[in-house]
C-alpha cells in the first residue's frame, strides 16, 4: 500500500519540475523567497499565455505558498524587494524582446 500523498504521479512531477531546474541553471533549486526546499514550482514572471518564455530570468522558483501569492498579486513588499532584482531584469528584458519582434 502506497503512503498517501507519495504516489507515483506525484513523484513524476517533482522529478520533472527538478529536471527542468537542473536545465534551467539552479543546483539547488528552494524557493526565492523563503528558502524552502522540499516543495518547488516554477513560476512565471512574464506569463506563458503572454508570451513569456522559460528562460531563467523569466522564471522564479518559488513554494506552492508564495507562487499562489505571487500570481495573484499579494506578496508583501519585502518578500517583493527579494526578488526585484529578478523581476526588473525579467520586464526589462521582455520589453526588449517585444520591441525587436515588433521591428522585425
Ligand atoms: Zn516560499
Amino acid at each position: 500500500m502506497q503512503k498517501r500523498g507519495y504516489g507515483p504521479k506525484e513523484v513524476r512531477i517533482q522529478t520533472r519540475t527538478r529536471d527542468k531546474l537542473l536545465k534551467l541553471g539552479y543546483y539547488r533549486p528552494c524557493c526565492e523567497i523563503c528558502g524552502w526546499f522540499r516543495a518547488i514550482e516554477l513560476a512565471h514572471i512574464v506569463e506563458a499565455h503572454k508570451g513569456g518564455p522559460m528562460l531563467w530570468w523569466n522564471v522564479l522558483t518559488l513554494c506552492p505558498n508564495h507562487h499562489v501569492l505571487f500570481d495573484k498579486g499579494l506578496l508583501t513588499d519585502e518578500e517583493e524587494k527579494g526578488i526585484e532584482d529578478k523581476l526588473k531584469t525579467a520586464h526589462g528584458l521582455f520589453a526588449e524582446f517585444i520591441k525587436y519582434s515588433c521591428e522585425s
